[in-house]
């Protein structure tokens, strides 16, 4: 008698049922929508897709600009979301004539601009259109509710509990939710021409937003408060493609900072420069995460994250140059320190010599969030042990396709996708690893229901 594998006991209702296959996403930022691109494009019969933001207006642009006009920091050509054509950002904005001076521009040029995060938004959107169009035989629901909790049946699969404690059943879940609900600015608002501004945060957002205060005449000094005290690094100028070192990868992280140390200062004396091999390192980063033992991956955390991001996540070459101006023409004062408190009139930070009150007319917070494992929704899942932490509590433990479990015959189809995966994917959270991870998860869905389709057809009737 063919037995069903014990492995597939989790199988999907709608391959038993005559309905359509129901998936889920939670989320409706640049995950989600990518998530959604890949599953149209890839998955191979007809499905019933609902998508869940609180958000009614959804701007994926928003994840990675605070405003639409902000500038992107990564180039044209590191911002395509089709897999085998590197230049379809690059074409999508020619064809439209989107960017100013477009036209006048050779396609190498206009592949290494930084654009802003509006048009990145427009063409993400685009593309999304165009895969569902291609797909009559997929509904596609928007659903404007905040998922609040999520539990999983053998019998019944996944129910997804959203708004006002209305539920759906559904045969894979993936959960996109990056950053958590997105809440309006945390901005003291200030009088029309402030003085002093404070802008909280050390990374790409922080620095912009400072520039910008600075530029439409907000503020005429700000002081820029980094937790590490770091601050992002510079694109080239002329683009760099990607320097990969012959050395063997290390499998430590004083290892892996002698590795860059070297090959940057190789890079150095033939005349390159040490951002080809950031890039080329960011490539084989998840080959020496996979070798860290739990406990350097915590110091990782702890000691190295804030190094590593201000090497990875870059400044376009003339807001570097305009930040660094800022800060010798005393018009940018930059603190390390961590703030304690945000009051209507300034901060309360922690620095080197105990708390201290930085007094401001405006005060802007750009801090990084983390992923939210706090809300309802990830008590829920965390609870049901559906997904388990990571050990840098960075997120949740993923494989390279998003599934929340390692062991295939424990699969139940839910999937943590981009940034919720930091933690076991380094720089799973830039546009071109959340691109290959959407494209690998739709495969792998598409594989885990053929397996549960092949040993049910092989299975005895009546089981
Ligand atoms: C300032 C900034 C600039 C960046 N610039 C670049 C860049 O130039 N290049 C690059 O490659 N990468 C960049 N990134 C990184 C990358 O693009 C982001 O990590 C990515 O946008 C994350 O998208 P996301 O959809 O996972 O998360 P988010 O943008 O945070 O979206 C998550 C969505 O989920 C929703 N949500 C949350 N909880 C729930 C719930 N319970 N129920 C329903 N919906 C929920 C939220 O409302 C939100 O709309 C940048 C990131 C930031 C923060």
């Amino acid at each position: 008698m063919t037995q069903i594998p014990s492995g597939f006991r989790n199988r999907p209702q709608a391959l038993n049922a005559n309905s359509l296959f129901k998936i889920a996403i939670v989320g409706r930022g640049f995950t989600g929508f990518m998530t959604a691109i890949a599953l149209l494009k890839t998955l191979d019969r007809p499905f019933h897709l609902v998508m869940y933001d609180p958000q009614r207006t959804v701007d994926v642009g928003k994840g990675l600009a605070p405003t639409s006009a902000t500038l992107l920091n990564s180039r044209v050509r590191d911002l395509s979301i089709v897999p085998d054509a590197r230049d379809d950002f690059r074409h999508w904005l020619e064809a439209g004539m989107r960017f100013a001076d477009t036209a006048d521009r050779a396609p190498a040029t206009l592949e290494q601009l930084f654009v802003p995060g509006e048009l990145f938004s427009d063409y993400v959107h685009q593309r999304f259109s165009e895969a569902l169009r291609d797909r009559t035989d997929v509904v596609v629901q928007i659903c404007p509710e905040a998922v609040t909790s999520l539990d999983h049946d053998e019998r019944t699969g996944f129910t997804v509990t959203f708004g006002y404690r209305q539920s759906a059943q559904f045969d894979a879940v993936f959960l996109a939710t990056g950053y958590g609900q997105r809440e309006s600015a945390s901005e003291s608002e200030a009088a029309a021409a402030a003085g002093d501004a404070v802008v909280i945060g050390g990374g790409v957002r922080a620095v912009d937003r400072a520039l910008r205060l600075l530029a439409d005449g907000q503020a005429k000094h700000v002081t820029l408060i980094s937790a590490s005290g770091f601050l992002p690094q510079p694109h080239t100028r002329a683009p760099v493609g990607v320097v990969v070192s012959e050395e063997p990868l290390p499998n430590t992280l004083r290892g892996a900072f002698r590795y860059l140390r070297r090959a940057a200062q190789a890079a150095n004396a033939q005349g390159g420069d040490w951002q080809g091999i950031m890039n080329g390192f960011r490539l084989r980063a998840h080959e020496l995460w996979q070798g860290l033992s739990p406990e350097e991956r915590a110091r990782f955390k702890r000691h190295v994250r804030a190094i590593y991001d201000s090497h990875r996540n870059r400044l376009p070459p003339e807001h570097y140059e305009r930040l660094h101006l800022g800060i010798a023409r005393g018009e940018i004062t930059l603190r390390k320190g961590k703030v304690e408190r945000i009051a209507t009139n300034g901060v309360l930070i922690q620095g080197r010599a105990g708390l201290e009150v930085l007094c401001a007319d405006r005060t802007v917070d750009c801090r990084s969030r983390p992923t939210d494992m706090d809300s309802p929704l990830f008590r829920s899942v965390l609870r049901a042990g559906l997904a388990r932490r990571d050990e840098a509590d960075l997120g949740i433990l993923v494989d390279r396709c998003g599934r929340t479990t390692a062991a295939p015959e424990a699969f139940a189809g839910l999937f943590a996708m981009g940034p919720l995966g930091l933690g076991s994917l380094p720089d799973v959270d830039q546009v071109p690893e959340i691109v290959t991870q959407g494209y690998a998860a739709a495969a792998a869905l598409e594989q885990w229901i053929d397996q549960i389709q092949q040993s049910q057809d092989a299975a005895p009737q009546g089981r």
